[in-house]
């Protein structure tokens, strides 16, 4: 095993070996982009909200007689 202290890490999106020390743990910008929209894409997932059909209507009041 290559235990290099120095060694670069590889990207968790593509694999390759992450040299770009600022784009770090990526190996650049866009597969830094890559990841946060994936990180995105969880929470903008939309919830289903129920449509709450409130019926209301067809409620009519009984005349007292
Ligand atoms: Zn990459």
């Amino acid at each position: 095993m290559a235990g290099d202290p120095g060694a670069a890490r590889a990207c968790p999106i593509c694999g390759q070996p992450a040299a770009d020390a600022k784009q770090r743990p990526f190996c650049s910008a866009r597969c830094r982009q890559i990841d946060l929209n994936r990180w995105l894409g969880e929470v903008y997932r939309v919830p289903v909200a129920p449509a709450d059909a409130n019926g209301e209507d067809a409620h009519n009041d009984d005349e007292e007689e």
